[in-house]
């Protein structure tokens, strides 16, 4: 198993609500979500974060990062979403392989909390994936 957790996901060696897959990227759930519908949008390819990853690579994972965003979206009726990407520890990196976070907003959620946070329920985390999934499967190749 690859020491790196999401290239493992990739290599299907570990478990992982997976939304959406294509040749260069893919896109699953957050375990410790901080909103729900909060997914993790990452290349296949191991890169490091920003410094590291290539710009034909990071320009194909924020293209699936909107596709997923906008299927969030409908998911989950959010009003709006942050999209978050994290580079090196003293930024709050603690998977070191790139990622970007789409965390769904509502009015009045009270704002984005990364402290504190908990493993969620693998049922609830199957329920809002087969969500998005359908909203996927239901979205126009333009997104
Ligand atoms: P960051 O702090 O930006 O590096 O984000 C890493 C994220 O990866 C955190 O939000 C973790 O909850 C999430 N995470 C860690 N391990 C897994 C895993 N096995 N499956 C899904 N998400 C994970
Ligand atoms: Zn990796």
């Amino acid at each position: 198993m690859p020491e790196c957790i999401f290239c493992a996901i990739g290599a299907r060696q570990a478990p992982a609500e997976i939304v959406y897959e294509d040749e260069e990227t893919m896109a699953f759930l957050d375990i410790s979500p901080v909103a729900e519908g909060h997914c993790l949008v990452v290349p296949k390819a191991h890169a490091r974060n920003v410094f590291d990853i290539s710009p034909p690579l990071a320009g194909a994972t924020m293209r699936t990062a909107v596709r997923v965003a906008r299927a969030v979206q409908r998911a989950v009726k959010a009003d709006g979403m942050n999209l978050w990407q994290s580079s090196e520890a003293v930024a709050g990196q603690t998977v070191f392989h790139f990622h970007i976070h789409i965390v769904p907003r509502w009015y009045g959620d009270g704002g984005i909390h990364f402290g504190g946070r908990h493993r969620a329920d693998r049922s609830a985390l199957h329920a809002v994936a087969e969500r998005i999934r359908a909203e996927l499967n239901s979205q126009s190749p333009q997104g």
